[in-house]
């Protein structure tokens, strides 16, 4: 319909509306999202793990070195998937920016999605430290002006305050004559 407004959307962990893409084939349907957020908006589906060409099931993976600069390993083999996943992440960052998407919600204390809660290793069996996962490390630096939460705790009223301004930030940068 012409003059309709876009739709606000909104990217979630893939996991958190019941796709079956953890390590452990299973899926971690979040209730305050498939109930309350998909009302509200557009869910896109993000899971960098997957989109990085690691099978479901498959061997976890965890976080090692640098805060700054993750390096992503597989458990039980040393696989390292650190490129492939940042490979998919940046092409995955750049659907959403054509989207408009206007933020995200990502699981919780996942070595690709957590936020601030994913643990980080010295070494391995060394005592962990909490770090963004790698896509939420992306967001953060790419799009700081997005709300960028967990699903633990998630306060949708809050959370969707601050999608509906990011949103009507980006209508009018597209409305503007400078947009090209
Ligand atoms: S990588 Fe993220 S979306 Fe994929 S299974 Fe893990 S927590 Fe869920």
């Amino acid at each position: 319909m012409s003059g309709a407004l876009p739709v606000l959307r909104i990217a979630v962990s893939a996991c958190l509306i019941g796709e079956p893409v953890r390590y452990d084939g299973q899926e971690k349907s979040c209730a305050i999202v498939t109930g309350g957020l998909a009302a509200l908006a557009e869910l896109v589906p993000l899971c960098p793990e997957v989109g990085a060409g690691m099978p479901v099931p498959r061997e976890a993976v965890d976080l090692f070195g640098d805060a700054d600069a993750p390096r992503m390993v597989g458990v039980v083999t040393g696989e390292d998937w650190t490129a492939r996943a940042n490979a998919w992440i940046v092409a995955a960052l750049d659907r959403c920016e054509a989207l408009g998407v206007a933020g995200f919600v990502l699981k919780a204390r996942s070595p690709s999605c957590g936020v601030g809660t994913a643990a980080l290793y010295a070494a391995p069996g060394a005592e962990a430290t909490r770090t963004d996962g790698l896509l939420a490390g992306a967001i953060r630096k790419r799009f700081p002006h997005l709300p960028l939460v967990e699903d633990e705790g998630l306060d949708v009223e809050a959370f969707m305050a601050q999608a509906r301004s990011a949103h009507e930030e980006h209508l009018r940068r597209r409305k503007s004559p400078d947009h090209r």
